[in-house]
C-alpha cells in the first residue's frame, strides 16, 4: 500500500472530488536521481504556478512517486522531512498539494519491511486503486 504522507480531512472523504494525478520527480520537480539532500530538491519554475491553479479549478492535486530509495536503504527519515517526501517551497505562490503518496517497495531491498513486489508501485495495475489512509 502507498503510504500517503499528508492527512485526510473529514469533509473531503465525505464529498468525492475530480483530481488531477501527478509523478513527483520530473513533473514537479527535476529528476536527480536518488536526493540525498533536500537541499538539492530543484523544483520547476512553472510548477507551483501549474499547482496552484488546478486548485483553483477547483480538483484535487494527487502526488503519486516512486521512492524505492526508502527499501534500498538510500533513506531512513519520515518522507514529510526528507527528500522522498513532498516538495517543499511549492506552497509559497499559494499552491497546495492535496494528497502526497509514495511507494517505499522494492523487490530486493535491503530492508526487510520494504521488500515486496507491490501493487502500488507506478505502472503496476493496482497503483491506481482506492488507497486506504492510515
Ligand atoms: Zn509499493
Amino acid at each position: 500500500m502507498l503510504e500517503p504522507v499528508s492527512q485526510t480531512r473529514p469533509d473531503d472523504v465525505q464529498k468525492p472530488k475530480p483530481a488531477v494525478f501527478l509523478d513527483r520527480d520530473g513533473t514537479i520537480i527535476r529528476d536527480a536521481g536518488y536526493l540525498r539532500r533536500v537541499e538539492d530538491m530543484d523544483i520547476y519554475p512553472f510548477a507551483a504556478e501549474a499547482i496552484r491553479l488546478i486548485n483553483q479549478s477547483g480538483r484535487l492535486v494527487v502526488v503519486v512517486t516512486n521512492q524505492s530509495g526508502v527499501a534500498r536503504a538510500l533513506w531512513t527519515k519520515k518522507p514529510s522531512d526528507h527528500t522522498h517526501g513532498p516538495p517543499k517551497g511549492v506552497d509559497r505562490s499559494g499552491a497546495r498539494i492535496d494528497r502526497f503518496y509514495y511507494c517505499p517497495h522494492y523487490p530486493d531491498a535491503l530492508v526487510p519491511e520494504y521488500r515486496q513486489k507491490c501493487e502500488c508501485r507506478k505502472r503496476t495495475p493496482g497503483w491506481f486503486s482506492p488507497r486506504q489512509e492510515t
